[in-house]
């Protein structure tokens, strides 16, 4: 499927939950989070029902994200759903890592093809610093996990205030070639101001080439996560929620005061 600006539209990225086992300091406030409520997240068969519209209509790739993906119960039956629906090419997840050692076996069996793993200092108390509480160990095992059980290529994902060239990036760039990994170096950006900047090593922030779509844990189709547009899935249903999202999808971002990386998936 095409956007209005002739961009073709085959990705759609997944947020299956607004919730998270860490704090990180450019993701989510250290407290007073408003969590969506139980009873507005999508069910594991209405994302399935929604996906294989969107898939039936031209996506072909499609990222799992969060908040974290892996706090949500039993996510490996939803990356089964999700694997067992035809014309998916790319199925794969972002996650922080911590809870990969526990479900990397599962989710590969269930057909998860490959991870991202955020990841932005080598130094376990920056880790924990910046992370408000995570383990560097945690996320370091789960890498392994990772890699063991072919969820691969395993992607880091590294925030950085300018450029790859800053202490704990050059620590993440030479973990990442002593483990034969590649790694994306992301912006740190601030969707309130409008500030985001190109992924090096990656697809995002290009907006002239931007190819996605979002699903949000509540519902809601969004063609930019640096704009306030969204379409509920709900009301005129997916396939509608779909087309509006690309008749609107704007052909740059501008600014999005009303989400956050938590809630939309990054
Ligand atoms: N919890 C998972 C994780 O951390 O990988 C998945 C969700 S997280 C919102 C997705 C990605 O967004 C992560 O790679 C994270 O580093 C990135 N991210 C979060 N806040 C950001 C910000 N302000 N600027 C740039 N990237 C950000
Ligand atoms: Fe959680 Fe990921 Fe945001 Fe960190 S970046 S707070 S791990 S959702």
């Amino acid at each position: 499927m095409y956007d209005r600006f002739n961009r073709r539209i085959n990705y759609l990225r997944i947020s299956v939950t607004d919730r998270c086992n860490l704090r990180c300091r450019y993701c989510m406030p250290a407290e007073g989070i408003k969590l969506i409520s139980h009873e507005e997240i999508l069910s594991y068969d209405e994302i399935t029902d929604f996906t294989r519209v969107a898939v039936n209509m031209g996506i072909d790739k499609v990222r799992l994200t969060g908040g974290e993906p892996l706090v949500r119960k039993d996510l490996p039956v939803l990356v089964e759903m999700l694997a067992g629906l035809k014309g998916i090419k790319d199925l794969s997840m972002t996650t922080n890592g911590t809870l990969l050692g526990k479900y990397a076996q599962q989710l590969a069996r269930a057909g998860l093809g490959r991870v991202n793993v955020s990841i932005d200092s080598m130094d376990p108390f920056k880790f924990t610093w910046l992370t408000r509480g995570g383990r560097l160990d945690d996320t370091l095992e789960g890498i392994d996990a990772a890699i063991e059980n072919g969820l691969t290529p395993v992607k880091l994902n590294c925030v950085v205030k300018e450029s790859k060239d800053e202490p704990d990036a050059r620590m993440v760039t030479s973990f990442a070639e002593k483990k034969g990994l590649e790694v994306r170096y992301i912006r740190q950006m601030d969707l309130g101001r409008g500030e985001f900047g190109v992924v090096e090593g990656g697809d995002g922030g290009n907006c002239a080439r931007c190819n996605r779509l979002r699903l949000t844990s509540d519902g809601k189709v969004k063609p930019c996560l640096f704009s306030e547009l969204e379409y509920d899935i709900g009301k005129p249903g997916a396939e509608q929620a779909i087309i509006m999202a690309l008749k609107n999808k704007p052909a740059c971002g501008t600014v999005n005061r009303r989400g956050y990386f938590y809630n939309i998936g990054g």
